[in-house]
């Protein structure tokens, strides 16, 4: 089978690979569509942990072709996306149900190999059918609408209330699309061009604010009189992390959900302390799958307009060169599999 390799950091290229067998408890996955993601650049740059030679992509959908146990029988020739998250089952961690907490806890994509392969292995426990409705691209975009799904759960967004967005990249478009089908009021996007903006819109974004033509804070005390009552940071700037910080209304709420680099920056406590922000981390979100499968079965959210460039495995440069580059009119890469 055809799979790209990352060797080491900065190093990698298709081979040709055996199929894998799965082992018990484990299923194989013949790749129907995998979505090309700005952390698979962190990958292979080295930025983020990860096992090398790994097989990079953790946003797939597929068809069960194989499994390893006979009990297990009844999974083949199913369509199928999944969790990427292994883990033990057996600790405290995992059966209360905080199973990224788990000390063996690993991920397809990043300790596993992932979707940039015809084939993949990825435990049982994980697989969730994916309805016919739901096309195979929309079923590999399930894994960023999960991010965009536990943010707005973790903010405790109620309808109406207002949300400022900072970022128009795939987790700032789930979080805001997300939150329009929560019944969040006059979303705002923000990000530094507007390049991206028009998709915001199409993710519901009520307005959209370029921040290198307007001050972001300006705009949002004005459009939600006085700050947000949520406000989701999806950039992991540290600029965006003051803008975030200003934006929010007295007693709102800031999520964090952009990965920041280990970067660092100083604050005033007393821009938290005095207003009674709320400032939330959502670095981690999991058991999002079978949620997001049935807010797409139900129409309550499509994301499907996110894939806008389609690839055979083949030309992985060109797919990954545009997730660099981030031209005009693009979001995101999809290699699609016969
Ligand atoms: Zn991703
Ligand atoms: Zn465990």
């Amino acid at each position: 089978m055809k799979a790209v390799v990352i060797e080491k950091p900065g190093k990698y290229r298709q081979v040709e690979k055996e199929i894998p067998v799965p082992p018990a408890g484990w299923a194989r996955v013949k790749v129907k569509a995998a979505c090309v993601c700005a952390t698979d650049l962190e990958v292979i740059d080295g930025n983020i942990p990860a096992d090398y030679p790994l097989t990079p992509g953790h946003e797939w959908s597929g068809i069960v072709d194989a499994v390893g146990s006979q009990a297990d029988e009844k999974w083949v020739g199913k369509r199928v996306v999944g969790s990427n998250d292994i883990c033990c089952l057996v600790c405290e961690e995992c059966r209360s149900g905080n199973w990224r907490n788990c000390s063996s806890f690993r991920e397809i994509g990043f300790r596993a190999n992932g979707a940039y392969s015809e084939y993949l292995l990825v435990p049982v426990y994980a697989l969730y059918e994916l309805p016919e409705s739901i096309s195979w691209v929309q079923g590999a975009l399930i894994e960023p609408m999960g991010v965009g799904l536990g943010t707005m759960d973790k903010s405790g967004l109620r309808l109406g209330e207002t949300l400022t967005v900072i970022g128009a990249g795939s987790i700032g478009l789930n979080i805001a699309a997300v939150a329009k089908a929560m019944g969040a009021g006059r979303i705002i996007v923000a990000a530094s061009s507007r390049k991206r903006l028009g998709f915001a819109q199409m993710a519901g974004a009520a307005k959209t604010v370029a921040t290198s033509e307007e001050k972001l804070e300006d705009v949002v005390r004005e459009y939600h009189r006085g700050g947000s009552d949520v406000v989701c940071e999806a950039t992991g700037s540290m600029g965006c992390f003051h803008a975030a910080i200003h934006c929010a209304k007295k007693s709102g709420r800031v999520l964090l959900a952009g990965y920041g680099s280990r970067q660092k920056t100083e604050f005033v406590p007393d821009e938290v302390h005095i207003p009674n922000l709320k400032i939330i981390g959502a670095g981690n979100n999991w058991n999002m799958v079978s949620r997001c499968i049935r807010l797409l079965e139900y129409g309550l959210i499509d994301t499907s307009f996110m894939a806008t460039h389609f690839f055979q495995l083949d030309q992985y440069e060109e797919a990954l060169t545009l997730t660099r580059t981030r031209p005009e009119g693009f979001l995101k890469s999809v290699f699609l599999f016969d």
